[in-house]
């Protein structure tokens, strides 16, 4: 069940990104206003998003995926990313960070269990960062206690995209056996285990229809079948996880600019100012020839990164890059996009001030964007700077 190494032919890339272009324009764009303002988790949109494969987009088809390699999976995410943020995150978790590491890491039983559903729409949530642990998950203090019969966790995730709306979270938690702490461990968690209380996060700046919950662990019961990957494992399994999550989180943010774009070009063109279009003042050319050159090269990086990973290679180093440009782009285009709009940007008849506030988070998770430059700084040097 290795990754797909063969590059997806052109025309079936095309082909792709048209389809899921379409589903996008047709389901998702035209409530996301409303979605937004809502706060309206897109429970009715998961069923089609499974039926059209996007759940299981970067999955293995002999689980219910659509068996895509990560050219295709990056195509389908940054088509997803440019109309609805919070839906991307929503596939980005369930197939980069969960689906893809259990793909990884589990056993043949795991894989059973869970990636058909992931692929279904039952969703997956990755469940790392703790109130007192953020950037360095290590901190980390929830607890899985070992015992004859299996394991007891307690403790407390924040800010966990699936959270309260899915099936099974991968909880890292620290594994003490015979009262010793073997180190951080990783646990399949079913979300409707006794005492496992997922409670979604309200007012966030963007993101506002996606689900991110805080999580209280009771004396939650698992067994040994839980475990993902080796007791003391959990960091390693993280951080393949967070490669995978980062390129994906990277296509959607260039997916948002993309976006952010295109409407500044449409209304530039149609918005006259001085008795001709925007479009035509230098000064205006400059905004969106800014963008332009974010976005190509974003995609510059992503196109590394993907060369490295279509050979199955581990691509930490280009996906960080990625992911830190690519971020920072889109809250750039984002950003500009608004000042090409206007006033009008600034409210929500046009979809701008959304991509701006949903922009914003990307450099915030999956690592910050002083996380990655750490990365990259520790891989250039390799000395941790910490
Ligand atoms: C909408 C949303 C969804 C999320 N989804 C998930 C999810 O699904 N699963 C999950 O596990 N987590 C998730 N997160 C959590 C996210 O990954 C963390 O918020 C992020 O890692 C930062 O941690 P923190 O918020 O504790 O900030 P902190 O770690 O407290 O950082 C605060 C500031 O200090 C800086 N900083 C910290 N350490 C250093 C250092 N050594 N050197 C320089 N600067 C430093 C940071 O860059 C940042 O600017 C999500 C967060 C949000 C907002």
């Amino acid at each position: 069940m290795a990754e797909p190494t063969e590059r997806t032919p052109t025309e079936e890339l095309d082909a792709l990104r048209r389809t899921v272009r379409e589903f996008c324009d047709r389901e998702l764009r035209p409530q996301a206003r409303d979605r937004d303002r809502g706060e309206v988790y897109p429970a009715e949109l998961v069923p089609q998003l499974a039926e059209l494969g996007i759940l299981g987009s970067g999955l293995p088809e002999d689980l219910g995926g659509a068996g895509l390699a990560y050219d295709g999976y990056r195509a389908v995410i940054e088509e997803v990313g440019a109309a609805d943020s919070s839906i991307r995150s929503l596939v980005s978790v369930n197939v980069g960070l969960v689906g893809k590491s259990i793909v990884a890491w589990g056993t043949d039983e795991q894989k059973q269990r869970w990636v058909p559903g992931l692929c279904r729409g039952e969703l997956g949530a990755f469940g790392l960062t703790e109130p007192a642990a953020g950037s360095n998950p290590s901190q980390m203090v929830t607890k899985a206690v070992k015992d004859a019969d299996g394991w007891t966790i307690d403790g407390s995730k924040i800010f966990i995209t699936n959270g309260s709306e899915g099936a099974v979270t991968m909880v890292f938690a620290r594994a003490i056996v015979d009262g010793e702490d073997r180190g951080v461990t990783c646990f399949l968690v079913p979300q409707d285990s006794d005492g496992y209380n997922g409670t979604k996060i309200h007012g966030k700046l963007g993101l506002r229809a996606g689900d991110t919950a805080e999580i209280a662990f009771e004396r939650v019961r698992v067994g040994d079948d839980a475990i993902l990957g080796e007791v003391g494992g959990g960091m390693k399994v993280a951080l393949s996880a967070l490669d995978n999550g980062r390129f994906s989180l990277a296509s959607g943010a260039v997916g948002l600019a993309r976006e952010a774009l295109e409407v500044s070009l449409r209304y530039a063109g149609e918005r006259e100012q001085w008795g001709s279009a925007i479009a035509g003042k230098q000064l205006v050319q400059e905004m969106l020839a800014a963008m332009h050159v974010d976005i190509q090269a974003a995609t510059g990086l992503l196109d590394q990164a993907e060369a490295k990973l279509l050979a199955g290679q581990r691509a930490t180093l280009e996906i960080s890059t990625a992911k830190l440009f690519a971020t920072e782009a889109s809250v750039r285009c984002a950003d500009r996009a608004v000042q090409v709009h206007g006033g009008y940007g600034y409210i929500d008849e046009y979809p701008v001030q959304r991509l701006l506030r949903d922009a914003r988070v990307t450099t915030l998770y999956e690592g910050t964007t002083q996380v990655q430059h750490l990365i990259i700084g520790r891989i250039l040097t390799g000395v941790s700077a910490f």
